[in-house]
């Protein structure tokens, strides 16, 4: 199990960068792993967990946080709107808040029960059409529009384009976020979590290096 290497590793690297020990929250990504891999991991006392899937959360955390105590799980993947119920109960922090239907949904769910997780905007930094997430030329008037509903994210997310070095992306999602006054970067994955971290990532998304490979064809639950 790495998990004990990766933790060197973020240390390593926010202490290189000259910031603050604890100043990077370690995610560690559990979406499709088989459950004694996830055991394992609370077995040496990591608490903090990402989740893609609704479904596969509100399978797998009643029970683990009923054995292993306070656990806080953050949304990672992308949340559909009828899921958003179920997804406030359950999750700590939603990293993919990406649209205004959604937002709308979550400060209504926010208004009534007195709390709201900790919420992220997802900015498509590469512009991809393919990808979930705000425009970089659209998040000064989203962000707007969420302030005008009473929510209040916390940062933004981003996932770089598959096929580029993350570094820019990095950059310029701090940057925006500077711009906005908004503390939280998620940013960063197995490969490239030393970079985040030198950019001022708040949080990395750790899957394979903590966990192993997913093996995505033994899980029938993708929603
Ligand atoms: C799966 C996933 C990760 C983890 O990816 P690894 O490469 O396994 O570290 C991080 N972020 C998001 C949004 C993911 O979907």
């Amino acid at each position: 199990m790495a998990l004990h290497d990766i933790t060197a590793r973020m240390q390593a690297a926010t202490q290189a960068a000259g910031r603050a020990p604890g100043a990077v929250t370690l995610i560690a990504v559990s979406k499709v792993q088989p459950l004694d891999r996830v055991v394992a991991v609370l077995d040496q006392g990591h608490r903090v967990f990402g989740e893609n899937y609704v479904q596969e959360a509100a399978a797998k955390w009643p029970d683990l946080r009923a054995r292993f105590g306070a656990v806080s799980v953050h949304m990672i993947g992308p949340l559909q709107t009828n899921k958003a119920r179920l997804a406030v109960d359950l999750f700590d922090a939603i990293h993919t808040l990406d649209r205004a239907s959604l937002a709308q949904k979550l400060a209504s769910l926010a208004q009534a029960r007195g709390t709201c997780p900790q919420l992220f905007v997802q900015v498509n930094t590469g512009a991809e059409p393919q990808k979930a997430g705000v425009l970089p030329a659209d998040l000064p008037g989203f962000l707007a529009d969420c302030r005008a509903m009473d929510l209040a994210p916390h940062g933004l997310m981003c996932i770089p384009p598959e096929a580029e070095p993350g570094t820019p992306h990095f950059a310029m999602l701090a940057r925006m976020a500077a711009d906005h006054g908004l503390s939280g970067l998620s940013m960063g994955m197995s490969s490239d979590f030393e970079a985040a971290i030198a950019h001022g990532a708040t949080h990395i998304r750790v899957g394979s290096a903590i966990f192993g490979a997913r093996d995505y064809g033994t899980n029938p639950d993708k929603g």
